[in-house]
């Protein structure tokens, strides 16, 4: 298989993957029920391809479980946990509770742990960060919902950069924003300080 390269190679020069020293997939969901009849065999052939590693990314609990599972059955996949903007509807507090729990090794699939109880508990390197989180304003119907989106993107932010021990502490977030730019950014600056 050959591709044309956007940048640095002269007019026309082709490359083939296998000579490309790595593709990071940084944003993919593999978990995705269109993948439930080839998956195993689509993963386990991507590295001849040149893939060598790929974040899988959750949209809400039942995908992040999917995603952590997928972290753990092949070494070249690491997962993201989170509530994407379209589907925090009915999130709750004990969800965030579930996403604490979760970027932590020897977890029940069910666990919730409240920010008291993190105590010595062991950081799971393969959840690198939560996500995809954001605002979503192009599907959001209306006023109460886009706020509904912000309060939960906040919230998820605040699980990221306080709730896991370690150096540094925190997680990176992975981000989804849609037609609510201005908001996001600067949402995201003003936690920062
Ligand atoms: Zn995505």
């Amino acid at each position: 298989m050959t591709i044309a390269c956007c940048a640095g190679l002269s007019n026309g020069e082709l490359k083939t993957i296998g000579e490309w020293s790595m593709i990071f997939d940084t944003h993919a969901h593999y978990d995705d029920e269109a993948f439930d009849t080839d998956r195993e065999e689509i993963l386990s052939g991507l590295s001849s391809h040149g893939i060598k590693k790929i974040v899988n990314i959750g949209v809400d609990i039942p995908t992040s479980k999917n995603s952590i599972e997928l972290a753990e059955i092949y070494d070249f996949i690491y997962a993201v946990i989170g509530f994407h903007p379209s589907e925090v509807g009915s999130m709750t507090e004990d969800d965030i509770d579930w996403l604490r729990a979760h970027v932590y090794k020897n977890v029940s699939s069910d666990e919730r742990i409240k920010p008291e109880e993190i105590k010595d508990k062991e950081k799971n390197d393969k959840v690198i960060a939560i996500g995809e989180i954001g605002l979503d304003y192009h599907w959001s119907e209306s006023e109460e919902e886009n706020n509904n989106q912000q309060h939960w993107f906040r919230r998820q932010i605040a699980l990221a950069k306080t709730d896991r021990k370690g150096s540094p502490p925190g997680l990176y977030q992975m981000l989804h924003h849609h037609s609510a730019h201005v908001y996001q950014i600067s949402s995201i600056i003003l936690r920062l300080f």
